[in-house]
């Protein structure tokens, strides 16, 4: 599983998340066998910690448009040898594009790189971070066609084609003016197909969370 930064290992105290482990291995085994449990003052910062972390996996999951854990979808569009798109799944993904066929680039090009690697003539590659674009721009291109005929699913659902209920979030039905916010009145129904949200409610709350309600 890929946490963001703020919660990757280097910022959570693995020891006291092993110790919060514990506890709540040691409370669910109490439950179980119905018994009283009272936590001790350490018991309570660490349940405390505990729920700041679930805390922030939530403010995180809803960043993320409701796709907490997917695993990311990268779709990368070559041709004449060369990169031409990059589509991902993920928002937050940064792609660095490495292309070592430089020999004739522009060495005043910022982008184009020059090592030293052993004893072989110095070696120059292209090296730049490529914008991605959003799954979603593939509905009704050669891309989706072609990744269709191919039978391959790369997780674009029904909910995120253009059209009246299309509301820019993937797994969310809703009528939205052109500025994204919802219509007023519009109604919000969570997209049964791939069932991103739990409820129509729950899908409300979402749009709300990204400010796209007034
Ligand atoms: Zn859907």
């Amino acid at each position: 599983m890929n946490l963001p930064l703020h919660l990757s290992t280097n910022r959570v105290d693995l020891h006291e998340f092993q110790q919060q482990r514990r506890l709540l291995a040691k409370i669910a085994d109490l439950a179980q066998h119905r018994r009283h449990y009272v936590a001790t003052a350490r018991e309570e910062r660490l349940l405390e910690g505990l729920l700041n972390l679930t805390d922030a996996l939530y403010d995180w999951a809803v960043e993320r448009k409701g796709e907490p854990f997917a695993v990311p979808r990268i779709v990368l569009n070559v041709s004449g040898g060369v990169v031409q798109e990059v589509f991902c799944s993920d928002p937050h993904a940064q792609v660095v594009l490495i292309d070592w066929d430089a020999d004739n680039a522009d060495p005043k090009n910022e982008h184009v790189i020059t090592v030293e690697w052993e004893d072989y003539k110095p070696l120059v590659a292209y090296v730049v971070e490529f914008p991605t674009d959003p799954l979603s721009v593939l509905w009704g291109t050669p891309v989706e066609a072609v990744l269709e005929a191919a039978k391959i699913d790369v997780g674009l659902c029904e909910c995120e084609a253009p059209g009246r209920f299309c509301s820019g979030v993937p797994g969310i039905l809703a009528r939205v003016r052109k500025n994204g916010k919802l219509a007023a009145g519009a109604k919000v129904e969570r997209c049964d197909l791939c069932r991103r949200y739990p409820s129509d409610t729950a899908a409300f709350q979402a749009l709300q969370d990204l400010g796209l309600t007034e």
